[in-house]
């Protein structure tokens, strides 16, 4: 694609930088047939080639953001599937990210938007807070039925709309707390590595399981596992609402605590649960490129993030000898398969470990939750989960398999064929229970007998 830049903007590095992206674009289009807005609005302003144009326009024009580009970009999930379709590697994450710093910085959003987002992003990243907030939810849950419905397919969300998709999520109860930040959980019999392991803001709320697996099957495979204290929230969730101030302060603190903890104790890896998260402490170091203090230390902690699978696929595993007849499909999350081009390996590792796997059909799709996306653009959200739930329902699985909270706590539960629920856990969950660990809670409400590891 031909850009205009001048050399006074070129001299901007994030301009030289979207100016980079923006003339690998071909205008193929080939990124339409696979952007799940796309798919479902037909709109070619929601597809990747769209809104490449729409921020090329703003870009080189420096033009404030318009309603128009608010709208459009807005609608996307930021689930990078059109980056694993291009042939000619636009690298679309990056110009959409800077794309909604601008209209973080430039555009004036009304009240009731500012208000709700601004909560979102303060509440979500801080657990005691979020803990709190779900307490608040679930009480004020039965209040929306005073709500006044909206039409079906409204794709414009309004305050209220929002409201209840937001009361909607909380769950109706919540498990106590996991284990506390600072903790070492030393490895079983001899130690053959050292790892930090992510805690998360909402995940370890919603299900602190998910840590408690990953910590048992490492620590049983001879690794030390190290809850860093002082570590914070990745900036994953404010990075994707473009509060890049907040974003980039927390990926610097987090680059320090992991620096020390890396340097004073040692550190072969920082394993993550929340492909969401995984996927932007990875970026980290392009995030700090530009800070002489940072860029280096930046791009040692990203090259040390791995999810949680790689770390696992690359040790000495004793995988049970006999297979077992539950069905697992696997959920592939988008900032697992698009945004860290992890396919084939949590499937193998569910395979090893005696499940029979399932692929979903159109796996390529995303399942509406990305990040604040559920709750911010709630029509489409609920359209993407439905589709998810239909194409998850027709493998007729007896469990989901996810690697994400936030996917598992869009998707829910699965309405089998059957008329019953079927649960979806966290692949380390399932991983942990095969080769020695107990069964998952889920699983102990929904499956008669143990048909796999202990009960
Ligand atoms: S990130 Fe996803 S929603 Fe956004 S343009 Fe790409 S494919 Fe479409
Ligand atoms: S597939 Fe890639 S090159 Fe083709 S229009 Fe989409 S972003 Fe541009």
């Amino acid at each position: 694609m031909k850009t205009e830049f001048s050399l006074a903007q070129l001299a901007d590095p994030d301009i030289r930088e979207a100016d980079k992206i923006l003339r690998k674009c071909v205008h193929c289009g080939f990124c339409t047939a696979t952007c799940p807005t796309y798919v479902l609005l037909g709109d070619e302003l929601d597809s990747p080639r769209g809104r490449i144009y729409l921020i090329k326009d703003m870009l080189e024009n420096d033009r404030k953001p318009s309603p128009e580009v608010v709208k459009h970009v807005d609608r996307c999930l930021s689930c990078l599937a059109c980056m694993t379709t291009c042939p000619s590697g636009v690298n679309y994450m990056h110009l959409v990210d800077q794309a909604r710093v601008r209209i973080e910085e430039k555009y004036p959003r009304p009240l009731s938007d500012r208000f709700l987002r601004a909560m979102l992003a303060y509440v979500l990243p801080r657990p005691g807070l979020f803990r709190l907030s779900m307490t608040a939810a679930r009480l004020a849950r039965p209040l929306t039925a005073l709500l006044p419905s909206e039409p079906l397919g409204r794709t414009m969300p309004t305050f209220l709309g929002r409201v209840r998709a937001m009361l909607a999520l909380a769950p109706s109860s919540l498990p106590p707390a996991g284990p506390a930040r600072g903790k070492v959980f030393p490895a079983v019999g001899e130690k053959r590595g050292r790892v930090a392991l992510l805690q998360g803001c909402a995940q370890q709320v919603l299900s602190p399981g998910i840590n408690q697996a990953a910590i048992r099957m490492l620590t049983r495979h001879g690794i030390e596992v190290a809850l860093v204290a002082d570590e914070q929230c990745c900036g994953s969730l404010t990075h994707h609402m473009g509060r890049d101030h907040d974003a980039l302060a927390r990926a610097r603190a987090n680059t320090d605590v992991w620096t020390r903890e890396a340097d004073s104790r040692g550190l072969d890896a920082i394993l993550i649960t929340t492909s969401g998260c995984g996927t932007t402490i990875k970026d980290y170091g392009y995030m700090l490129r530009e800070d002489v203090a940072y860029a280096a230390k930046a791009a040692r902690v990203a090259a040390l993030a791995k999810d949680v699978t790689e770390y696992i696929g690359g040790l000495d595993v004793a995988w049970p000898q006999d297979k077992n007849d539950i069905v697992v499909a696997y959920h592939s999350a988008c900032s697992l398969q698009h945004g860290q081009k992890i396919t084939g390996l949590p499937k193998e590792l569910l395979s090893k470990s005696g499940f029979v796997v399932k692929d979903v059909p159109e796996s390529h799709l995303c399942c509406g939750s990305a990040g604040t996306y559920n709750i911010l653009q709630p029509d489409i959200a609920k359209r993407l989960r439905e589709r998810k739930v239909a194409n998850i329902a027709s493998v007729k699985p007896d469990v989901v398999s996810a690697g994400n909270i936030g996917c598992m706590m869009q998707i829910g539960s699965v309405e089998s064929t059957d008329g019953t629920s079927v649960p979806v856990v966290h692949t380390i969950e399932l991983l942990d229970w095969a080769t020695g660990g107990p069964r998952p809670d889920l699983l102990k409400r929904s499956m008669k007998g143990p048909r796999v590891g202990s009960a």
